[in-house]
């Protein structure tokens, strides 16, 4: 069989996947409930080729393919945030109360907060930030000494938000993935040189991901502080109003303008107005934090000062949504390439046609290329539904968006054997032997 070659890894193979293929969009319809709330090109792409699948409102399980991208989304984030000192950590999603008494959040963050007891009486939420809970930890290690800052903490788990509208699939949910950041510094000069480090860190992930992004001057909301940027991607369906200026380059969200403002605050010229998709917020919190928690340092001097904080949110799942709303046309998904579940896709023949003798052709061109090329191990998967066409097994794989797409159609019957390979994120159609196909990937 397909699956499992005596004496190989195994193979990849479609028809095992775990993973509804192509509804037709009466079915996704169904999925959401009622058509309205279907409300954008990202969400219906998602259902249709079953990478999420609703669970209730805001809530989705997240298919094999989702999790793969998201895996990857994560070491791109780990690797940005550890090349500026930053430490991982995992801190409990069940946050007890008082934390958040002592803030006042408790009240101040009202509706959206999910609040639960346990079996004793006592009060906590589902965290949707960890701001309280991260400056008690650090205010419990009472030796910190100037000379471990600044002290970078972030994570990567789920937050928890009683949205009053969930909507646009991963885009808004009431349970999604979030990283956040923490920072700690000695001084407000350099609690201002982390801010900038953390920003650019942002600016080159967003780059790497091949995104059209802005960072906007915005609100710091119930969060607080007194500095705050958001990331946001310029797309259509975008809840939030930005003014660019495009000689100056100032931007904004307009929540922190006065809307009547046409004229830039910074060089007079005109401002242009854009929607987005905030992917990314910082702040500058100051002490409001660590003066509450009682995070303090040892100085220089051998005193004891409050640290100077920043936090640094990325919304982990609203990313992959909103690069696939970005990136995708109507009908066809396509990913940031680093992001893509997977990097080629192979099809082999129908079986009984003329072709058919090539499937063997094919099985070793996947374990030669496994083999020989080592960053593809497990990220070549084998179109295996050979009762189909190989013109519905490409739709199929047009619509899931792998970089690569490799058939083989008569050519793979020559000697040698010509496999036609289609470069997804350029539209480019080749044919080459096993040899080129290797050089090429
Ligand atoms: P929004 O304005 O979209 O409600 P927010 O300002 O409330 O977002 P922050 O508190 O700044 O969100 O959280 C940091 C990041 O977490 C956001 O920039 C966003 O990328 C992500 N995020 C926030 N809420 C959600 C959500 N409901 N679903 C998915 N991602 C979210
Ligand atoms: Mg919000
Ligand atoms: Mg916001
Ligand atoms: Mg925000």
């Amino acid at each position: 069989s397909h699956h499992c070659a005596p004496g190989k890894r195994q193979r990849l193979v479609l028809s095992r996947m775990f993973q509804p293929q192509n509804l037709r969009e009466d079915q996704v319809f169904s999925l959401e409930g009622k058509a309205g709330d279907l409300t954008c090109k990202s969400q219906r792409l998602m259902l249709q080729v079953g990478l999420i699948l609703p669970a209730s409102p805001g809530c989705y399980h997240l298919m094999p393919y989702t999790v793969r991208a998201m895996e990857k989304l994560v070491r791109v984030i780990d690797q940005e945030m550890q090349a500026i000192g930053g430490q991982k950590i995992n801190m409990p999603t069940l946050s007890p109360a008082e934390l958040w008494r002592a803030t006042s959040r408790w009240d101040l963050m009202g509706r959206e907060l999910l609040r639960l007891r346990d079996r004793h009486g006592k009060e906590y939420c589902l965290a949707p930030t960890h701001e309280e809970a991260v400056t008690a930890l650090v205010a419990s290690q009472k030796k910190l000494s100037y000379k471990q800052l600044p002290l970078l903490l972030y994570q990567v788990t789920r937050k928890f938000r009683d949205e009053p509208r969930p909507r646009f699939g991963l885009l808004r949910g009431r349970e999604f993935y979030m990283k956040d950041m923490y920072t700690f510094d000695s001084s407000p000069e350099a609690a201002q040189e982390t801010y900038g480090l953390v920003c650019d860190a942002y600016s080159r992930l967003f780059d790497r991901l091949g995104l059209p992004w802005m960072k906007a001057r915005a609100d710091v909301g119930s969060i607080g502080g007194t500095k705050s940027h958001e990331f946001q991607l310029p797309v259509d369906i975008g809840e939030d109003r930005l003014v660019v200026c495009p000689s100056c380059h100032f931007s904004a969200n307009t929540e922190i303008l006065d809307l009547s403002q046409k004229i830039c605050p910074d060089c007079q010229g005109p401002l242009t107005e854009t929607k987005g998709i905030e992917v990314g917020h910082t702040f500058y919190l100051s002490t409001k934090y660590s003066s509450v928690f009682g995070a303090h340092f040892t100085n220089a001097h051998g005193d004891s000062s409050l640290a100077e904080m920043g936090c640094y949110g990325l919304g982990v799942t609203r990313i992959l949504a909103a690069a696939i709303e970005v990136l995708s046309t109507e009908d066809y998904i396509r990913w940031p390439s680093l992001l893509a579940p997977y990097q080629v896709c192979l099809i082999p023949p129908k079986k009984g046609s003329k072709e058919a003798a090539a499937t063997e052709t094919v099985e070793h061109l996947y374990d030669d290329i496994t083999e020989t090329v080592a960053q593809l191990r497990g990220e070549v998967l084998l179109d295996d539904r050979t009762h189909l066409t190989i013109g519905n097994r490409l739709k199929d794989a047009d619509k899931l968006g792998y970089p690569f797409v490799i058939i083989a159609g008569k050519r793979a019957l020559e000697d040698p054997a010509h496999f036609e390979v289609r470069c997804q994120n350029t539209g480019e159609v080749v044919f080459l032997t096993k040899e080129g196909v290797l050089q090429l990937l």
